[in-house]
Parts: structure tokens; sequence; C-alpha cells
């Protein structure tokens, strides 16, 4: 594990906080809820305050709270204790207050604002030596608050604004003109005297910068064919901001793919995943984009089903959990999550067949929290890049901390998520690496941003187009002038 230097941010700690290790407000000490307790209020037991924080369809299990034994190994681990050091924006203090919930508590507004402040960055699962599942529970808890809170309207029309726009690459692709106009001309001062696009304009912006120009990548094929003999069929998800903004890396995924002997299926039917809404608790939602691409893929008889952004792997590995009670899905999405890989999980599973070129050259690796923290997979892709003939990989000091980018955490929360990224940006220039590599579009936007904010630069890619750039002999320029 990487030194963490928990040296506190300069944000500001919400006023209802109470000090690390301290009492909350209510007198109960951190996670303190008796299991008892807990376990009544599952049952329905109500509190005269009001009516109890969660309901009965699929509350945070009790079980899984009462894991949790408040040792406080996670604290540090966690991006927004690393910023506010307070207790109840820590994973420990999230689960006291999700067992206040469990016992009866309403569900006020200071506890709705600490959830929210989660990135769900899952640091605290990898750190947590008592195993305690603290993404179920965020994730069934959020699913609560979205049913069961009222926003106020401004939350609720950009939260509107962005599940009518990320989940579908057409329309993100649509606004990359006008994204541009944003950028380049005035636009900019005018937009910024109204509240929602001020909030989604930049980080739109953002990737509209970042993403190769217009010009001209062509969308995929359907089928490529594998080079030599076929060893795997794969179906691919194209995602939704990778296909709007990031067309490139799909490119080299399927080149990668291919050379390695997959036969790659890319049905262009396929919609988004669904990641974005089962992190953000809108279950329902997530559940129907899961079916559909369910039934987009299960007809193909693919062997794998390989992913290249962090975010959707993860929740895609998730499916048979999702949809655990759907009596016509659950066997479905358990066999289709059986068959998910993340591209380098995949290409290490199969080994390499393809030549492998050098790129003499210096990369820092970030590992993806849904990547790393969410789904473990950190040895794969170093394991991958370690292939390249003369290629150093440099470590990223604090590699456990998040970014700040968590989905669409950087737009409803964009002066900590800056500061976030300022800190990834500041790690990852200090390694003097030329090229940044990590494995999910978001992550690649967000520390580019931060390094923008430094005055420092440096050159991004995937890892799929590193391998790519390897196998096609392309040399270090293809990378350092993307
Ligand atoms: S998921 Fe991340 S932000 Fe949320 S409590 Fe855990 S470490 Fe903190
Ligand atoms: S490390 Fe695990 S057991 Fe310890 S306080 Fe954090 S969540 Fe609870």
């Amino acid at each position: 594990m990487a030194d963490i230097d928990a040296t506190h941010g300069t944000g500001t700690p919400p006023d209802d906080a109470v000090p690390a290790g301290g009492v909350p407000a209510g007198g109960v000490p951190a996670g303190g809820v008796p299991v008892d307790a807990l376990r009544a209020a599952e049952n329905g037991a109500t509190s005269p305050a009001g009516p109890p924080a969660f309901d009965g369809d699929h509350p945070p299990s009790a079980d899984l709270v009462s894991d949790c034994v408040h040792c406080g190994f996670c604290l540090t681990t966690c991006p927004t204790y690393v910023l506010w050091g307070e207790e109840m924006d820590s994973p420990r203090g999230r689960i006291h207050l999700i067992g206040q919930g469990l016992s009866g508590e309403p569900l006020s507004d200071s506890m709705v604002t600490h959830f929210d402040r989660c990135l769900g960055c899952m640091a605290c699962v990898t750190a947590c030596p008592s195993g305690v599942r603290y993404d179920r529970l965020i994730e069934d808890t959020r699913a609560q608050v979205e049913r069961r809170h009222p926003r106020g309207p401004r939350d609720r029309a950009l939260r509107a604004a962005i599940f009518a726009l990320f989940p579908y690459p057409r329309r993100l692709r649509l606004l990359r003109g006008p994204l541009r106009a944003y950028r380049m001309t005035g636009l900019k001062n005018l937009m910024d005297r109204s509240g929602l696009l001020n909030r989604l304009a930049p980080t739109l912006a953002t990737l509209d910068s970042l993403a190769p120009r217009l010009r001209s990548v062509p969308k995929p094929p359907a089928r490529v064919h594998a080079r030599g003999d076929r060893r795997a069929l794969v179906g691919m998800l194209t995602g939704c901001v990778q296909s709007a903004f990031f067309p490139d890396v799909n490119s080299a995924t399927v080149r990668i793919l291919a050379a390695e002997g997959c036969e790659v299926l890319i049905p262009p039917s396929q919609g988004c995943c669904g990641a974005l809404s089962v992190h953000n608790g809108r279950r329902a939602e997530a559940q129907r984009f899961a079916r559909n691409l369910i039934d987009t893929f299960e007809r193909t008889g693919m062997d794998y089903f390989v992913v290249n952004a962090a975010g959707c792997g993860s929740s895609l590995k998730e499916y048979d959990e999702l949809l655990a009670d759907d009596p016509r899905y659950a066997e479905r999405a358990a066999t289709f999550t059986a068959k998910v890989r993340d591209l380098s999980e995949l290409l290490v599973e199969l080994g390499p067949v393809a030549r492998r070129h050098p790129l003499p050259m210096t990369v820092a690796y970030h590992d993806a929290c849904h990547l790393g923290h969410a789904q473990g997979v950190r040895a794969q892709p170093r394991a991958l890049l370690a292939g390249i003939p003369d290629l150093t990989v440099r470590p990223i000091r604090e590699a456990e901390i998040c970014c700040g980018s968590a989905g669409v955490w950087n737009v409803l929360n964009p002066a900590p998520a800056a500061e976030l990224g300022d800190r990834k940006a500041k790690a990852v220039l200090d390694t003097g690496a030329e090229l940044l590599v990590t494995a999910n579009p978001g992550c690649l936007m967000q520390v580019a941003a931060g390094i923008r904010r430094q005055g420092g630069s440096i050159a991004l890619a995937h890892t799929a187009q590193v391998l790519d750039a390897s196998i096609r002999n392309l040399g270090t320029e293809a990378l350092l002038e993307s």
C-alpha cells in the first residue's frame, strides 16, 4: 500500500458534522446503534419523530451495518474525510447514519447530505479489515434516498438534466458542436449566469476538449473477425461517454481484441449499461438498461463480455444482484455477469499472441476506483504495461484516493471535486512521467482538468491505446501527440 498523506484539504466542513472520532448530534457514538434496534426497525418499527428513513423495499442490511467494528482503518483512504476531517463524512460515520436510519430515525436533510457527499469510490471497501460491504450499504441507501427524500427544485432539475443526457451517447454526440462553441467563444460568459448550464457545461466542455476532433473515428462495425485462429467470441460494450467522446479508445480496444484472436461483436442497438443510474440510486432505471443489454447480447452466443470503462464494468459485474428479484431475468443476469471481464482481465486470462513492439517512454498508471477498489483489478493492467518492451511505469502517490470524478459526482459537487482533482494532478505531475494511463474516461477528464489548473501538461491515454500503439508499432509519438 502506498503512503497516505491524510493532510486535510481546505474545504469547509458542514455545520452539522462532528469532529473525527467524536459524538454526532443525538449523542450516539459513531457506529453505536444496537443491532437489536436495527433489526427491529428493519421489521417496520417507527420513530415518534416521523416515518423511519427506510421502507421495506431493499433497506440497507442491519447485519452489514453490524459488521463494522468502528476501527477507523478506512478513514484516511476516504476522500471526503481527507478533505474535511469530519466523522460523518467518513465511511464509519455514514455507516453510523445508516444504522440510525435503521433504528427508526427519519431521513433528515443532514443525513442525505452526508450520503450525497460519498463519492462511491469504494476505497473504504479495500481498506476495511473486517470486510464490511459498504458498497451494498450505500447502494441500498441511495435507492431509498432517491425514492423517499424530496429534493429541492434546483437539485431536481440538475439531476434530471444529467440523467436525460449522460446515458444516451447520441444526445452526447449531438452536443459536441455546441460545446466547442461554448469553449471557444464568449458563450461561456453567458452561461455563467445560468446555474444549471454553469454546472453541466464545464464538465461536458472539458470532455469535449480532451476528445479527439469530430473528424472522424468511424463507428466500429457490428462484427470484427479475429486475426488468425479464433480463440474467443467476445461481446463489447461501447459505452456512453466512451463512444461519444473517446471513440478512439473503442477502436483501439477492437483492434487489440482482434489481434489477440477474438472475434468481436458490437451490436449497434446496445444502450447504456445503467452504471450511472445504479450508482446514484436510480435502481428501476438501471434495471431497464440492464434488461435491454442482456436482451441484446445473450442471443449472440458470446464467450465473454468485455468492458473498457471501469465504472461500467463494476455495475455489469453486479447485474446478478440488480436483477435478483426479477423472475424473468435473475438466471439470465447471473449467466451474463459470469461473462463480464474488464479488457485487461480478459487479455491476461487469454495470454498474449500478438507481438509487442517497444515504446521507450515513462508512464504513470492511475488506478480508476471502479477498477481497483470496486473490481479488484490492479495487477492485470500493470501486467499488460509490463509486457511492452522499454516502457517504464511509475507509481502515483496516494493511489488509493479518488481523483474526484466519480461518475457525475464532479458535476454535483464541483468545488470539492476540483480540490481532489488538483491533489491527484500534483501527484501525477510529481511522477515526471510523459504519459498518464488509466482505464476510465471520467478519470482522464478529471485529472487533465486538474493538470491544466496547475499549469502543467501531460499526455493522456487509455491502457487500450498504449497496448494498441505497441502492437501496431506506432512509436511513442502516436501517444504523446494525441
Ligand atoms: S465510498 Fe469513498 S467517499 Fe464513500 S465513504 Fe467509502 S471511501 Fe468515502
Ligand atoms: S475499516 Fe471497516 S470496520 Fe473499521 S471503521 Fe471502517 S468500515 Fe468499520
